[in-house]
């Protein structure tokens, strides 16, 4: 008995230190073409089974519910598309279900071919406050093997929904649209030293909105993006927390605002997030493929600010970041042996960072190919010099440590600009 609990023992402490898997990063982006294509649009209503006295509703802003049919009594089959094809696994989905009287159902999520399950179900009663879906109540069919990737995801799930005649809403991660990032923008630039303003247009005339924090004469500039991909809310709540940091009262982010101007477009793809596209913008095209041609209005508007902002100012931009969201928390970083604007800056800020969140060993994976400049991170540092990055948070890593890593993430490059700067 005694050798058994021994061998539990070390057992147990082998499996704590283990080398847990890692996501070992994207394989090197293949520039493809970023001209307009035709996207399929989503045909938007409520679907009424009426013998249950049950109502599946895609019609609000956000939403993706392709088609549904019922099975039987309690178990209804849902298929999410893509807005075209080809297109990476990260499919969207959002609905609303209410009932006349208090049921269960079953929602099974199907996808066509390659197509996976991938974000688990988020609920939600106002659309606003949102809370995962109790992994009883949850099953998952054919999941892949691997540990991260398409290769890891089930082909299709099943929820067990408790609903009634208040509006439940379903959602593969929280929803931010327009007009919840229109409402943060209006927040912030109640304060005295932010303003708000229009860069560009989308393809479906959205507005571009942007964000300038500090003088917007200063010579000395940051540029901030996030949400060129719709599903990648984790990364866009990163950057809420990250901007509204240098936004705060604190006497470093003060000092901060002194020196330099930030400029944040806080939602890039304001049309692939309205229309619940798993990727592309309305033009159909992967907007962070398209730092080169600047085929599409959005990324033409940020380089168009950009580009305007140097030669007004006569000054430059030392720091470019991107946020988005992938299977877990990584860095996607220009190789340090590359020099722009601020030499060493962002190797010198991630080990800060990871010296100031304990237990947490970041993800790095420099790149030293920065041409063609397809993507925005190679944009920023090619045309600008600026020290740039890809920031992405996993797709299910705990918002609270979101939150907390993009705080002290802005905190330490706030320092350690300022340091650098004379
Ligand atoms: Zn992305």
């Amino acid at each position: 008995m005694k050798k058994k609990v021994l061998f539990l023992y070390l057992l147990g402490l082998a499996a704590t230190y283990a080398q847990e898997q890692r996501f070992q990063g994207q394989p090197p982006i293949a520039a493809v073409p970023t001209k307009t294509r035709a996207v399929q649009k989503q045909w938007k209503g409520n679907f009424k089974f009426a013998r249950n006295g049950i109502t599946f509703s895609n019609d609000f802003v956000g939403s993706r519910l392709n088609g549904i049919v019922q099975n039987n009594d309690s178990t209804y089959t849902v298929l999410i598309t893509p807005e075209n094809t080809p297109i990476n696994t990260s499919p969207w989905y959002a609905f609303k279900v209410w009932a006349n009287n208090r049921t269960q159902v079953n929602v099974v999520l199907t996808y066509q071919e390659s197509g996976k399950h991938r974000y688990f179900p988020k609920l939600s009663k106002d659309g606003v406050n949102w809370s995962l879906l109790d992994s009883t109540r949850y099953k998952e069919y054919d999941k892949g093997e691997r540990a991260f990737g398409p290769g890891s995801l089930p082909v299709k799930v099943n929820m067990k929904l408790e609903i009634g005649t208040d509006t439940l809403w379903v959602s593969g991660q929280e929803l931010h649209t327009s007009h919840h990032v229109s409402r943060w923008v209006e927040d912030l630039s109640t304060k005295p030293f932010i303003t708000k303003k229009k860069i560009g247009k989308s393809r479906e005339n959205r507005d571009l909105g942007l964000l300038a924090i500090g003088d917007e004469n200063a010579r000395n500039m940051l540029m901030v993006i996030s949400r060129q991909h719709p599903p990648e809310v984790t990364g866009y709540l990163a950057m809420k927390t990250f901007v509204e940091t240098i936004a705060s009262d604190t006497k470093l982010a003060k000092n901060f605002r002194k020196k330099f101007t930030t400029y944040v477009v806080p939602l890039m793809n304001p049309d692939g997030v309205d229309n619940g596209h798993w990727r592309h913008n309305a033009g159909g095209v992967d907007l962070n493929r398209d730092w080169a041609n600047f085929n599409q209005p959005e990324t033409r508007s940020v380089k168009n600010f950009m580009e305007g902002k140097v030669k007004q100012t006569k000054g430059k931009f030392y720091f470019g970041i991107d946020f988005h969201s992938t299977w877990d928390d990584i860095y996607y970083t220009v190789d340090s042996k590359l020099e722009g604007n601020m030499p060493g800056l962002v190797t010198d800020w991630l080990s800060e960072v990871k010296a100031e969140l304990e237990g947490y060993d970041p993800n790095i994976r420099p790149s030293d190919k920065m041409r063609p400049t397809n993507v925005s991170r190679n944009y920023f540092f090619v045309e600008h010099g600026a020290e740039a990055l890809v920031f992405e948070i996993g797709d299910n890593t705990p918002r609270d440590f979101v939150k907390k890593k993009a705080r002290v993430s802005a905190q330490i490059l706030m320092q350690l600009m300022l340091k650098r700067i004379k």
